[in-house]
């Protein structure tokens, strides 16, 4: 049998369970071998029963003595055992009849689980077995696996102890055709078992210690693996040809001198390393972190000039409407000093005007052009494009990389994302691009300060917002979405609005949602922008990159309801120029653990890191699974993702081969390029080492 084969000609999984396995990814047997457990359950100690301790997943060995049936009250099943040193009482709730002719007096039960006390010490629904005269004790009392169960496999009518029973066979009773996958040097180097043994150790171990070692193994295998087709693509993106601009003429000059503020230095270094990428002859392939307000649009800008300097086009994108418009104002304000005209293509537009423009974009050269992903959904042709920049690229979802290809000649790419993410992961999303980090806030900046109010605290709010509008400040009101239907919430921030707005006659207020048309979403966005609007109320549309400096003061809404990454987001809406700003997160009076823990978080901290790190631990690394993209493999043991030195390791050893043999073309290499292949056909065939 090989790895390849599918499951249903295996004992005891016929085409239903096969289609019930397939449905969680399950198709090979290679699959079914790599669907790892959960959990385990230590059987090997098993304890006399004076010795059980309460609260402790325990074993036992112990014969029946007595079973009793007590009718009255909560309606039970005692099944009394004993061993030489003592009695216990387990006792069934469920299932009744059927253990009432199940157990007999005199059988003997293996007996696995938690003590609990209750008018003395009692084992509720113990995991039992009987043990009978060919009963193989050393098979029972082992390390046992629990593997993670979903609905499909309910569906599948496969039990754990059924799915056991499978694994157990193919791992060490079928004829499993399968050779080694790492080279010999890395076991003997690393000291790691062989991947068979790797594997039954893995779900049959013999001891916690043999399993860690399995675990090490596998986890290696996986990242190794996942680091060498990161670094394959590196190196291809390093020399995929691609435009050499010239440095600059003065343009660059001339706009820095025509900025009100200076540029920070983590700003200028991040410049000089867009900028060497742009001048080599070889595609750029760049991301850009930085946390909110750490001024990363100037720097796209910068990147764009030069590429309009140079005779080409320049595009920017972004995930709203709101965004790209406030990026193509933003960038106008500066651009018209030097006569150059932006282009705005946003989805919004009518069909005629839209027409009009992508005929622009398809003859007017050099350009600057603005707008929402519709550029890429589009089939537009560009005249001559030199440069695409991507702005806060976690709201796709999915991470565009090799953007527009085939447009021309290779156009460099620049990826701006405020989300920080945890180093390990960001090794495994981004290790095929350089990066670069804006790990500076612009001087000047008082920091925000935070405040914790509940919800019938909201009049004290409005005199502090009163007062705010009266020194010349603007406020936000956000409202989050609720309930699971938009309507709903929409009417939730209607009707606060409608409160707001009877409350500050004096001021002009305006609502913005989601669901608005994006010319008027613009038109509010404009006027508030330009101060006619003092109190903008609005659902999350505003979340990401909103920049009105004069804005200082944010109250959210509900503030319970929101995850941390977003919470922060949203406060990066205030603190963006020279005056005091203030955030203020209103929450109901009871909060889950949970919800309180995000609050005090949020209230106390500010740098961005620290949030997202935080945020991962309150929602685990299953989470981060959500954040893989499109185009790299599933991370089967997410463990990889916390453990950094282990990602590093992998990371060293990749390189190291490739660095030797950079298309695995080496004899002593072929078992890693056989492998590599065999795991990622799909994702290298178009990388020149196929
Ligand atoms: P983000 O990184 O969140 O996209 P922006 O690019 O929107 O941040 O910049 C936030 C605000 O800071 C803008 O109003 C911008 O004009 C301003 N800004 C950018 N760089 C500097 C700087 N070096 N000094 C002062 N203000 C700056
Ligand atoms: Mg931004």
């Amino acid at each position: 049998m090989n790895l390849s084969d599918t499951l249903q000609y295996l004992k005891g999984i016929g085409p239903h369970r096969a289609d019930s396995l397939a449905e969680i990814g399950i198709h090979t047997i290679g699959d079914f071998l790599t669907y790892y457990p959960r959990k385990y359950i230590d059987r090997t100690s098993i304890l006399p029963i004076s010795h059980l301790p309460l609260n402790q997943e325990v074993n036992c060995i112990a014969r029946i003595i007595q079973l009793t049936t007590i009718p009255i009250g909560k309606k039970r099943l005692t099944v009394t055992v004993a061993d030489h040193t003592g009695i216990i009482r387990c006792v069934f709730f469920n299932r009744i009849p059927f253990f009432q002719k199940f157990f007999h007096v005199g059988q003997i039960l293996f007996l696995s689980g938690k003590v609990t006390f209750f008018n003395g010490k009692q084992w509720v629904h113990p995991e039992y077995q009987i043990i009978g005269e060919n009963t193989d004790i050393s098979q029972l009392s082992r390390i046992i696996p629990i593997y993670p169960w979903s609905k499909e496999l309910e569906k599948s009518l496969l039990s754990q102890s059924m799915f056991r029973k499978i694994m157990y066979q193919l791992l060490f009773e079928q004829e499993l055709n399968f050779g080694e996958t790492l080279p010999e040097w890395i076991l003997l180097e690393c000291h790691f078992m062989q991947n068979r043994e790797a594997l039954r150790q893995m779900h049959f171990p013999e001891s916690m210690q043999s399993l860690e070692q399995a675990r090490k193994r596998l986890m290696f295998e996986e990242g190794f693996y996942l680091q060498l087709l990161l670094g394959i693509r590196y190196q291809a993106n390093q020399r995929r040809p691609g435009i050499a601009f010239n440095p600059s003429q003065g343009l660059l000059r001339s706009l820095l001198d025509k900025l009100p503020f200076k540029l920070t230095h983590a700003q200028k270094r991040v410049i000089r390393e867009i900028y060497q990428d742009m001048i080599s002859p070889h595609q750029m392939n760049r991301l850009l972190q930085g946390d909110v307000g750490s001024g990363k649009t100037i720097v796209a800008l910068l990147a764009m000039l030069l590429a309009y300097e140079n005779g080409y086009q320049a595009v920017l994108m972004a995930p709203t409407e709101i965004l790209a418009e406030q990026h193509y104002n933003t960038i106008k304000n500066f651009a018209t000093a030097f006569e150059i005209e932006p282009i705005l293509l946003t989805a919004g537009l009518k069909t005629k005007s839209k027409q009009d423009i992508i005929n622009r974009i398809a003859s007017v050269t050099p350009g600057i052009i603005v707008g929402t992903h519709a550029l890429i959904q589009d089939p537009i042709e560009f005249l001559r494009l030199g440069l695409v920049v991507i702005d806060e690229q976690h709201r796709f979802g999915v991470i565009q990389r090799g953007v527009l290809p085939g447009r021309g000649e290779f156009p460099d790419t620049l990826i701006m994302t405020a989300t920080p993410i945890p180093r390990t992961l960001a090794m495994s999303i981004y290790g095929d691009m350089d990066v670069s980090v804006l790990d500076e806030v612009p001087t000047g900046r008082k920091s925000i300060i935070n405040r914790w109010y509940l919800q019938n605290q909201l009049p004290e709010i409005y005199d502090f917002v009163d007062d705010q509008i009266r020194q010349g400040s603007q406020v936000y009101f956000v409202y989050p979405l609720i309930e699971e239907s938009e309507k709903t919430d929409l009417k939730a921030a209607e009707i606060a609005f409608q409160e707001i707005q009877q409350h500050f006659k004096s001021y002009h207020t305006a609502l913005l949602h989601g669901k608005m048309k994006p010319t008027i979403k613009n038109q509010i966005m404009a006027d508030f922008k330009a101060n006619q609007i003092q109190i903008l109320v609005s659902t999350t549309v505003i979340e990401v990159g909103v920049d009105v400096p004069n804005a200082t003061t944010m109250i959210i809404e509900h503030a319970e309801c929101f995850g941390l990454a977003q919470l922060h987001q949203l406060r990066g809406r205030v603190g963006r120029g020279s005056n005091q700003s203030y955030c203020f997160f209103v929450t109901a009076l009871h909060l889950t653990p949970e919800g309180k823990q995000r609050i005090s978080v949020i209230t106390e901290h500010v740098d961005g890191f620290l949030i997202a790190e935080e945020d991962l631990k309150q929602r685990g690394p299953g989470e981060l699974l959500g954040i893989q993209q499109a185009g790299l493999p599933p991370i089967k043991m997410i463990e990889i993702l916390t453990d950094l030195d282990l990602m590093l390791f992998c990371k060293q050893k990749a390189q190291q081969i490739l660095q030797q043999d950079t298309h695995l073309l080496l004899p002593e290499n072929q078992l890693i390029r056989d492998e590599l292949f065999a795991r990622f056909k799909d994702k290298i065939q178009y990388l020149d080492i196929g």
